[in-house]
């Protein structure tokens, strides 16, 4: 039996991140939260869409309404006070392969053009249900976006007249 150095803690981290289960940016996703958001320990709802899973998108919502039970309960039995709603695509100039492979599935015959749309709707209605149903949780939004180059940015998706 080995034992790791690092003791568990009890204490909770109080946030909650919801991405994409996609591995490919994985690194870009924890160097963003970290540096940026200053975000180093956090719960994690890592689902294939990530907050796209919460979100029906006009044709799945008995899926979404599961999700959106299973983050509702995360926001309560760990007490979470900061959510990161984290989509991922590529840029709009940015390689199609980079799209987000669950919207693909969940809308076979869009563009990647239309799928970034959906997935703009998507963040709008799903910031709508976080805040009326937590109205204290403090909500971040963002896209991580593949250039072509490969360069990952985090672009921020919230209406600029929201909380
Ligand atoms: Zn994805």
């Amino acid at each position: 039996m080995t034992h790791h150095s690092i003791k568990w803690d009890p204490a909770r981290p109080h946030v909650l991140v919801i991405a994409c289960s996609d591995g490919r940016c994985q690194e870009q996703t924890d160097e963003f939260l970290s540096l940026q958001l200053n975000i180093e320990q956090y719960d994690r709802l890592y689902v294939p869409g990530g907050p796209g899973a919460l979100c029906p998108s006009g044709v799945e919502y008995l899926r979404a309404d599961y999700y959106r039970r299973e983050c509702n309960f995360l926001l309560d039995a760990h007490d979470i006070e900061q959510v990161v709603l984290l989509f991922h695509s590529g840029a709009a100039d940015g390689p199609d392969e980079a799209m987000c492979a669950d919207y693909r599935r969940k809308l076979p015959y869009r563009t990647t053009a239309e799928l970034r749309a959906q997935q703009e709707m998507d963040a709008r209605e799903l910031i709508q249900h976080v805040s009326a149903f937590h109205g204290k949780v403090r909500i971040h939004l963002y896209r991580a976006e593949v250039g072509l180059d490969g360069a990952v940015a985090f672009t921020n998706m919230r209406p600029s007249n929201s909380r």
